[in-house]
């Protein structure tokens, strides 16, 4: 055989051999592999239909939880940007959890809108927020008012009315006066009133009935009001009467221990500047005062001595705590008119003194103004009643008077904030011109 014939029959046998070999690799794949296919594909098929049903509920569930959430969250901000809030405002409201309240009660100012942006809002405060416009502000003294307006006996709604329509200026006054059960006669007349402000307030009517609902005052400290409303005991004769010196008093007078050495120091203070003024009249007694009271009303109604003098029990000069002064060498003059004056009533707070009934403002004191009477109630409180402008009777009402109705009390932050010791300091480190030309700490 030739190497060609060979090469042949290879190729030949080559060719024989393949066939077989196919057909035994599709056989063998096709017996024994079919039935286990048919089964990875049935495994497959299942497992992807169980699978795809599971994501299908799954998915259907995140989206229920989508919409379960968002839904609810789309109708609140709907509502609240119908109410006015912008987005800024919104973020806020969620983060500070007003949303409820606000819807509730559909709440809405710009000023309130503002506060919630800047987070200044007390919670607590929302509906007084929505009745303040314009240029007035609310802080922690708007809210120990309010406090003190319900102690008052304001109900809710007429707290908000006065604060829609009046100033601060306007509401201290009511503290003093009687419970107005018809506001609204109380806002025209202030309304009818513009001018009034912290050094002069005057109104058409009178709100507050002398001697009506009269109260004991507390005598155990220097910051007691004594007035038309709250009296001493008849038996009350204050403690270490003291003797005034010659500097300080004429003969006779005498105060309690703390005002009499705090009389002396400002006499002094005012002789080292120039001027020199003495106490005319000092501790009164109940029985002293009934016989002053007596000779007035002889002399010119009850009207006028209810004007110009005290009924015995309500007279400050029992208090100890009181004085009546002259300038030296100018005893014909009032007070009022002379250089000694000018001194005195400038510099008083800084030993301890306020002038009790100043100018115009009898409609608040129920005095004519009295240039002479100026009344002891220690250092920190006359700087804090002096640099805020009211009188003694507002300052006591807001500052300084026992709760009738604990509930009504303020929180405990309201209260530190609006401590009057914080005032008087804070006056003290402002020069004192600079503390009366600056408004009072609430909304003017
Ligand atoms: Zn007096």
């Amino acid at each position: 055989m030739t190497t060609e014939n060979r090469k042949k029959k290879k190729k030949k046998k080559l060719r024989l051999k393949q066939p077989w070999k196919k057909l035994f690799a599709k056989l063998s794949s096709s017996a024994g592999g079919s039935r286990s296919g048919t089964r990875r594909r049935k495994k497959k098929k299942f497992k992807l239909s169980k699978i795809r049903k599971e994501v299908w509920f799954a998915l259907a569930g995140i989206v229920a939880l989508i919409l379960l959430f968002t839904i609810p969250r789309m109708i609140e901000t709907n509502k609240l940007k119908k109410l006015g809030y912008d987005k800024e405002a919104i973020a806020a409201i969620r983060e500070l959890k007003l949303q409820k309240k606000l819807l509730d009660n559909q709440w809405y100012s710009d000023y309130l809108a503002s506060c919630i942006k800047s987070k200044t809002v007390n919670p607590d405060y929302l509906d007084l927020y929505t009745v303040i416009s314009g240029d007035k502000y609310l802080d922690d003294t708007d809210f120990l008012m309010v406090g003190r307006l319900r102690d008052k006996g304001y109900e809710e709604d007429q707290i908000l009315n006065l604060y829609k329509n009046l100033r601060f200026v306007e509401l201290t006054p009511l503290l003093v006066y009687d419970y107005q059960l018809i506001e609204d006669t109380y806002i025209e007349d202030c309304k009818e009133h513009p001018e009034n402000n912290r050094s002069a307030f005057t109104l058409g009517r009178s709100y507050f009935t002398p001697y009506k609902n009269t109260a004991p005052a507390d005598p155990s400290t220097v910051e007691m009001l004594v007035n038309k409303t709250y009296y001493l005991d008849k038996s009350y004769v204050p403690p270490e009467l003291t003797d005034l010196s010659n500097k300080a008093g004429a003969p006779g007078t005498q105060l309690s221990k703390e005002a009499a050495d705090a009389m002396e120091a400002w006499a002094v203070g005012g002789m080292e500047k120039g001027v020199a003024f003495y106490t005319t009249s000092s501790y009164r007694s109940y029985e002293g005062q009934e016989t002053l009271y007596d000779n007035y009303l002889l002399n010119h109604g009850q009207e006028q001595a209810d004007r110009e003098s005290a009924r015995p029990g309500h007279s400050e000069h029992q208090t100890g705590l009181t004085v009546d002064v002259c300038a030296t060498g100018d005893e014909s003059s009032e007070f009022g008119d002379t250089t000694a004056f000018l001194w005195a009533s400038t510099n008083c707070m800084d030993y301890g003194w306020i002038l009790r009934y100043p100018k115009n403002k009898e409609a608040i004191t129920g005095y004519e103004y009295e240039s002479w009477h100026f009344r002891y109630v220690g250092k920190d409180l006359a700087k804090a009643v002096y640099a805020s402008g009211m009188t003694f009777d507002e300052f006591w009402c807001l500052y300084i008077k026992p709760w009738s109705n604990e509930a009504n009390k303020p929180s405990e932050a309201i209260l530190a904030s609006t401590d009057w010791h914080k005032i008087g300091k804070e006056a003290e480190e402002a020069p004192a011109e600079e503390a009366a030309a600056s408004p009072s700490p609430a909304a003017q």
